[in-house]
């Protein structure tokens, strides 16, 4: 996809700091953190969502995610911990259309914050969505 940033910089157009590459995943530095030190992880194929990708890809994605949130903490660069953040459309705040996961470091203190009002939900209720939800993985994932 020739208008998608990230598709942009698998095909080497633009300066790029990469961290890790391999066949199926690429990671390198976000040019807009939120922290110092935030690594972008892409799919090499173009898909807008998550479950566009097959499993070895997701796989292969969250396993590099995982690789570099150790490889920060193992790394001289400064953090308290890590977060994994995947918009999954606009609603998710997905920017840029191009699975990818942000590996965030987090200092104790720092400026990003998670506003949210915390919701208590009756029993019943989740009992109630975890049935739908159940039935739509049944459906989706059959063998699983
Ligand atoms: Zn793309």
């Amino acid at each position: 996809m020739t208008d998608c940033v990230f598709c942009q910089i698998l095909a080497d157009k633009g300066p790029v700091s990469y961290v890790c590459q391999d066949e199926t995943t690429v990671a390198f530095m976000d040019i807009t953190p939120v922290n110092s030190g935030q690594v972008v992880v892409i799919p090499r194929v173009h898909a807008q969502y998550l479950n566009e990708l097959d499993d070895a890809t997701t796989q292969a994605l969250f396993l590099t995610a995982a690789r570099i949130g150790a490889a920060l903490r193992h790394s001289p660069v400064a953090l308290d911990g890590y977060n994994l953040f995947l918009a999954d459309g606009v609603a998710a705040g997905q920017e840029v259309f191009h699975v990818h996961i942000l590996v965030i470091p987090r200092r104790t203190g720092d400026a990003m914050k998670i506003h949210a009002q915390w919701l208590h939900p009756f029993r019943w209720e989740l009992d109630r969505q975890a049935k739908k939800i159940s039935q739509a993985y049944r459906e989706l994932f059959p063998a699983a």
